[in-house]
Parts: C-alpha cells; structure tokens; sequence
C-alpha cells in the first residue's frame, strides 16, 4: 500500500519536452517525476529519485490515453423499449 506525500494535479507539474516527463518540486530539494508515458499507462504516482516521498498524480486519463489525434467516437445513445 502507498501512502502518498501529496495529491498533485497534472497543471501544476512542468513539463520538460526533451524528456517528455512532469516534474514537481519535492520537500527534500529533488523533484518527483512522472514521465508522459507512465500517464498514458494510467501510471498516477510521480517518484521522487532522491527521497522515498510519493505524490498522487491528478489528471484526466482519458485525455493522456486517447493519444493527441484520435477523437473519442460519437456516443451513439440507444433508447431501450420496454
Ligand atoms: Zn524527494
């Protein structure tokens, strides 16, 4: 089980596009990092390398997972007859 330092969200991270990881300043002076890749798995737990403190990724999975270029299909909404 994981206790977590903190519940950040993906907003308040910086991204570093040459590494493609979300950096968030940690307590110890490191940063904890979480790559785009881990999101895009569903990965929510950003690691610090330098301490054992662990933060809580808020975002919205669906907008990592989806990838950048595919649109969600149109929701077809069928109506049940009873
Ligand atoms: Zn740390």
């Amino acid at each position: 089980m994981s206790i977590f330092h903190d519940e950040v969200e993906i907003e308040d991270f910086e991204y570093d596009e040459e590494t493609e990881t979300y950096y968030f300043p940690c307590p110890c002076g490191d940063r904890f990092a979480i790559t785009k890749e881990d999101l895009e798995n569903g990965e929510e737990v950003a690691t610090c390398p330098s301490c054992s403190l662990i933060v809580k990724v808020i975002y919205d999975k669906d907008q990592f997972m989806c990838g950048e270029i595919i649109e969600a299909p149109a929701t077809e909404v069928q109506l049940v007859k009873t």
